[in-house]
């Protein structure tokens, strides 16, 4: 670790290399994989991160970018320099519908910047405690995705330094072939340090139906109802087991349940202008109208903030999580989630949740996030908490139903477990394959953004 005194002296920010720093940025939320790196940078500049690259280059070190560390595989752990981006967080007052933030920004810190004056991102991802960086890198799904695409779709510009340490703008006018690669580019084409994100008027107020369906078939025929006539502004469901105890299977005897569907279906509302029941459920084939939800818009957009602190009280925020998140097709979607569900045992997601996310196929035009060519995708993630003695017997579980959805036309979102072989990075990207090869070829040509993990060659 002889060099971290050589790269302090060389930029502004700080090169932490103390065992404490290091061993803080050894795992991600994951807890899967672990690599310590050799020393922690922490830029106060672009100039800054251009200089780290530039000198990693020199000595034949590799950088990872990391943000909140929140994603499963190792994407943002590093044997030797840990670019810790939270040091790059300024957020100058929002212009129009506009505003330009460093990208180690939380998306907390901007939406409380930002209500006050009646302004929200278009699209906000469940967990508000990750960063702007992060998000676009993995492309930043939420509950209004099914509408306005993911959050690099709402990225209108961004600063970036590649893997040369140069420091480009780019844009869909300008070297689009970046801002192309960097937006659900994985931290694998270049460091983006700025961002210039689109944003839209927010109404004060929410309703949320709490809806149960108790047929999975009913659920997607409702989602494409209310999707093809815009009938609320938020969908989000899951996948709720109810253990009916123990059934012999192939002579053991496995505990299963019936699956219920909860969707959560809602509007912003202004003034008293909330929609009774009547107005926005009609025609639907819910089992059960459970719970009508009210409160202020910025409740709404914190609200799995609740379950997440129930998640780190029972200490699951510490397990490990090997989270399968992918991009069904509509016509897929069925007999695979029918699948998964009459194979996972109840108790496996303990800890955590089976998200349906609809979506509109042409809502997102990011251009690397594989999805399908469809008209209609659902986003579908087992998204558990493993004990760390579970887990041998959880992964490959979870790498069948990874397989599986890729078998039926599927395509991973990249945040998650992934153990993806190079042959299997081929069959993501498909017919794209080649393209990203040429991009990793051009804006990194040293293979300095942590290799190893997209494996190219
Ligand atoms: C509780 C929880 C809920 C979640 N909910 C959602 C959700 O609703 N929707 C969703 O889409 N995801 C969700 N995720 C996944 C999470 O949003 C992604 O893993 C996201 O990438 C994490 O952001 P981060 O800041 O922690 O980035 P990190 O995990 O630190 O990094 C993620 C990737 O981005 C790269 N990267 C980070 N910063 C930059 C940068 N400035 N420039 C270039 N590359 C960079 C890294 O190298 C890495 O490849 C959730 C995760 C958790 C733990």
């Amino acid at each position: 670790m002889g060099w971290t005194g050589e790269l302090a002296r060389q930029i502004s920010g700080q090169v932490l290399d103390d065992d404490a720093s290091r061993e803080a940025m050894a795992a991600d939320f994951g807890r899967i994989v672990m690599r310590k790196p050799e020393g922690v940078v922490r830029p106060a500049t672009a100039e800054d991160v251009a200089r780290v690259i530039k000198f990693a280059n020199r000595h034949s070190l590799k950088v990872s970018i990391r943000g909140a560390g929140h994603s499963q595989s190792g994407q943002s752990l590093s044997d030797h320099i840990l670019l810790d981006m939270t040091s790059l967080a300024e957020l100058p007052p929002p212009t129009d519908e506009t505003v330009v933030c460093q990208t180690g920004l939380k998306w907390r810190a901007l939406v409380e910047k930002l209500l006050p004056l009646g302004f929200s991102p278009p699209v906000l991802t469940n967990n508000l405690d990750v960063t702007v960086g992060g998000t676009l890198s993995t492309a930043g799904l939420g509950v209004a995705s099914w509408r306005y695409g993911t959050q690099a779709d709402n990225c209108l510009e961004v600063e970036v330094v590649t893997g040369e340490g140069e420091i480009v703008r780019s844009s869909p006018s300008a070297n689009r072939d970046l801002f192309d690669a960097v937006r659900a580019g994985v931290g694998q084409f270049g460091v983006i340090t700025e961002a210039k994100l689109k944003l839209r008027r927010t109404k004060p107020n929410f309703r949320t139906f709490f809806l149960l369906y108790d047929d999975l078939t009913l659920l997607l025929d409702d989602l494409k109802t209310v999707m093809t006539d815009a009938r609320f502004d938020y969908l989000e469901a899951w996948c709720t087991p109810v253990p009916q105890g123990f059934k012999k299977v192939a002579g053991e005897r496995q505990p299963f349940a019936q699956w219920f569907f909860p969707l959560h279906a809602t509007v912003e509302v202004e003034g008293d202008s909330a929609p009774h029941p009547s107005e926005k459920l009609q025609g639907l084939n819910f089992y059960k109208l459970v719970h009508t939800e009210d409160g202020e818009i910025g409740e709404f957009f914190a609200r799995l903030d609740d379950l997440f602190t129930l998640w780190k009280r029972a200490g699951f925020w510490d397990f490990a999580h090997p989270w399968m998140e992918c991009i069904l097709p509509w016509e897929s979607t069925l007999l695979y989630v029918s699948q998964v569900l009459q194979n996972l045992p109840p108790q496996a997601i303990a800890g955590g949740h089976i998200l349906l996310w609809p979506a509109r196929g042409k809502a997102s035009s990011a251009p690397l996030l594989m999805r399908p060519e469809s008209e209609w995708l659902m986003g579908f993630g087992i998204l558990p908490a493993v004990p760390a003695p579970r887990l041998e017997e959880a992964l490959p579980r979870l790498a069948l139903a990874s397989q599986a959805s890729m078998l039926m036309g599927g395509k991973r979102y990249l945040s998650g477990w992934l153990d993806f072989d190079a042959a299997t990075w081929k069959l993501h990207y498909g017919e794209h394959w080649a393209a990203v090869a040429a991009l990793k070829k051009k804006f990194d040509p040293h293979d300095v953004f942590n290799p190893g993990f997209m494996k190219t060659t």
